[in-house]
């Protein structure tokens, strides 16, 4: 039988408070996003490949990692041939795994359509969400964006059949060029400018969701919590690992880490036989995570530090509760501590440490000269922490750093630490001849709404 999900939230005794208690599928995961209770959805069980895979998967293109990991988690609700396409067409693009000097890789997850790691698990999210959609009708997944995130969504869904996708973002929150990425994505994406801020286009979708006149569209999420995002996440490190040790000797891999939904793709991988000597969680100045496995007390970074890995500046991951629940802890929404994981059994397995601006930039200085190796603020943070846990640990085997960005999308960063400015893969160097217009809703929710019954088709 196809593994089942539960909420992180399931075992939750508060005053007024209903857990949700039932086990879904993944195609229930999938479209529901958050389980009821708020919680998060888990695998009850993560399954054990034949270690034969490492070795069968070296020298193998990435898309074949990607159908033999995905199989064992979607079963039969997937054809093997139809999972072939989702994962050939998905990816589509290079993965260099980089040698750095001695034992040292970079994985480079940077080559998909919008330049970041999101792409990996939105492209394949999105041909799932297709493939599972409701057989009497479109999905339309709404999207509250303040930059990446949608762009990500966005070309992720941009041509996949059956699903409509609205992504809505502040009209004045956005860079140039992240507005440029957004408005000309075209297709079955539609992109609405909001006069306001970002919390205005995230209480827009909310009131979407929870509006009973709306209920025929088949409305749906996509954001980063979901389970679809977080499964695909493992693939990488299977593959990487297939490369680097063909499954027989430990490595340790350096994920530079946020809301913690790559890194828990880790998790998962050393779950799965990925023989993992340590899994190195690195952070900007938002030090919650590093702090809390030194002291055992949990403190979130309100609000976050703005610090230049700009995608990483949260100060509450929110795949942190995921972390607690498969470590036997439990942490609610906002962050309040339940039940603490087993904290030694976590400090055995996970290192953290805090890398503040000032290093990043040495970081990207130091690679740069010393090996000639490419690094933007999120990468140097994580190439930082492996280099911190190197020296601390003396371990000898192969070193594995993740770069989740390319180094162009921050060209006035790298411009001034390394004084030239960073080739444009091809995917950010369309972007100047893309064309596309946002349209524009001044109207607030009455608008959105209109503009939803108007362009949103639901069930036939
Ligand atoms: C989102 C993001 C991260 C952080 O990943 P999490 O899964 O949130 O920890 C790191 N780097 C880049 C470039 C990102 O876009």
């Amino acid at each position: 039988m196809a593994i089942q999900y539960y909420s992180t939230n399931r075992s939750l005794r508060l005053e007024g408070f209903r857990p949700f208690t039932k086990l879904v599928s993944f195609p229930e995961a999938l479209l529901m996003g958050q389980a009821p209770d708020g919680g998060l959805f888990m695998p009850a069980e993560i399954p054990r490949p034949d270690p034969a895979i490492f070795a069968r998967l070296q020298g193998r293109p990435y898309a074949a990692a990607a159908v033999e990991v995905m199989k064992l988690y979607l079963g039969e609700l997937v054809s093997g041939t139809d999972l072939e396409e989702i994962c050939r067409r998905a990816y589509d693009f290079e993965v260099p795994l980089e040698p750095a000097g001695g034992r040292r890789y970079v994985l480079r997850l940077d080559r998909g359509p919008t330049a970041s790691f999101k792409d990996f698990a939105a492209r394949l999210m999105s041909r799932l969400m297709s493939h599972f959609r409701p057989p009497s009708g479109r999905l339309n997944v709404l999207v509250a964006t303040s930059g990446d995130t949608g762009s990500a969504i966005g070309e992720a869904f941009k041509g996949v059949e059956g699903i409509d996708v609205f992504i809505l973002y502040p009209a004045g929150e956005v860079s140039p060029r992240q507005k440029k990425q957004l408005d000309t994505i075209g297709k079955n994406v539609s992109t609405l400018m909001v006069s306001g801020k970002f919390d205005d286009c995230q209480e827009m979708v909310k009131r979407a969701f929870l509006d009973p006149e709306l209920a025929g569209l088949n409305l749906t999420s996509a954001n980063s919590i979901n389970i679809g995002r977080v499964l695909p996440q493992c693939v990488y490190y299977i593959w990487a690992y297939a490369q680097v040790a063909a499954g027989v000797e430990k490595v340790v891999i350096s994920v530079p880490s946020g809301n913690f939904g790559n890194a828990f793709g880790c998790e998962i991988a050393r779950r799965m036989g990925l023989s993992l000597e340590r899994l190195l969680m690195p952070t900007n100045a938002n030090d919650e995570f590093p702090a809390f496995l030194a002291d055992g007390e949990y403190r979130k970074v309100s609000p976050s530090r703005p610090c230049i890995s700009n995608a990483m500046n949260v100060g509450h991951p929110s795949n942190l509760a995921r972390f607690f629940d498969i470590y036997g802890g439990m942490m609610d929404r906002e962050g309040r501590v339940h039940r603490l994981p087993e904290m030694d059994k976590m400090r055995e397995s996970i290192f953290s440490v805090s890398v503040s601006d000032d290093e990043t930039r040495r970081t990207i200085g130091e690679a740069w000269r010393e090996r000639r190796l490419l690094l933007e603020p999120h990468g140097a943070v994580g190439w930082k922490g492996l280099n911190d846990f190197l020296s601390a640990s003396g371990f000898k085997g192969p070193a594995i750093s993740v770069e989740t960005a390319h180094p162009a999308k921050f060209p006035e960063e790298i411009e001034r630490i390394l004084g030239f400015t960073p080739d444009s893969p091809p995917s950010l160097a369309a972007l100047d001849s893309r064309e596309g217009e946002a349209i524009n809703l001044e109207g607030g929710y009455p608008d959105f709404k209109a503009f939803l019954l108007e362009n949103a088709a639901g069930e036939e």
